[in-house]
């Protein structure tokens, strides 16, 4: 088992002497290694309450910092990196710089929910990720991810038309992220879908995603979620101040590619 502890340590806060003699007794090396003192200022005290106003972060509060979430991680077992006890630690003490630094790790969690069946405290580190990844994105730290344009083009469609039409998802996803629609594997699973579905099932995805069919009597029931979705941005608003464009950080970034880690 990975000691996580390590993470909180950067190689940089570290010293060691190659030849160091202390009354008689060697202690080159490793024996040798130091952790440099250093001041932390900059807290954001109210990091916590930021994290907990957006949807998923609301139980970070419940964290006793078992580890069991990062022992059970798919993405730490290919990136140490990749901790979630600590993002919820550095949350939880409001070392903003240091959870910063972590803006393009923390986005690789794949959704596995193996954390979230093995926290003895109900936090949903699985949520708590999303929930640290939107707030990297409303304050500007990140640009807004692929996986973010997918949720909004999703519950723009469930919200406006009471459907979930795929065709219409996929198509609005990759217009709006500007990818190209003859990818040579979207070609080919188009390909598949036309040789493999029944002409009669295709006929009604190619309908759906022209012409947007609605559930009958939706309107009022998407008044609801509207207004609901209203309060929601207005309590994160008034928590996290107006969403902020992308800018890149003063802090430098860890990032480190999962997937080539894993190839070596
Ligand atoms: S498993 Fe739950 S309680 Fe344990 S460190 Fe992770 S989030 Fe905290
Ligand atoms: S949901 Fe994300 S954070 Fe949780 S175990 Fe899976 S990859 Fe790790």
């Amino acid at each position: 088992m990975p000691i996580h502890e390590k993470n909180l340590i950067r190689p940089e806060n570290l010293s060691k002497h190659d030849e160091l003699v202390i009354e008689g007794v060697n202690v080159s090396g490793d024996w040798s290694t130091f952790i440099k003192s250093r001041v932390v200022s900059d807290y954001n005290e109210d990091l916590q309450e930021e994290i907990a106003a957006l949807a998923g972060g609301e139980y970070i509060h419940r964290c006793w910092q078992c580890g069991s979430c990062t022992n059970s991680c798919t993405v730490n077992a290919l990136n140490p990196d990749f901790n979630p006890r600590q993002w919820i630690y550095l949350v939880r003490m409001g070392f903003e710089a240091e959870l910063i630094r972590d803006r393009d790790i923390i986005w690789q969690c794949v959704s596995c929910h193996k954390c979230t069946s093995a926290c003895p405290r109900d936090v949903v580190p699985e949520a708590v990720m999303h929930a640290i990844g939107h707030w990297l994105e409303h304050k500007g730290y990140t640009p807004k991810r692929p996986s973010t344009v997918f949720d909004e083009v999703f519950s723009e469609q469930v919200i406006h038309t009471g459907k979930i039409e795929d065709g219409a998802v996929l198509l609005g996803f990759f217009l709006r992220t500007k990818q190209s629609l003859t990818q040579s594997w979207l070609v080919q699973m188009v390909k598949q879908l036309v040789l493999k579905f029944p002409v009669q099932m295709l006929m009604q995805m190619g309908w759906a995603t022209v012409f947007h069919p609605k559930t009958s009597n939706w309107g009022s029931s998407r008044r609801a979620i509207e207004e609901f979705l209203q309060e929601k941005e207005a309590a994160v608003e008034k928590k996290l101040g107006p969403e902020q464009p992308y800018h890149e950080p003063d802090v430098p970034t860890n990032s480190v590619d999962a997937m080539k880690m894993a190839a070596e």
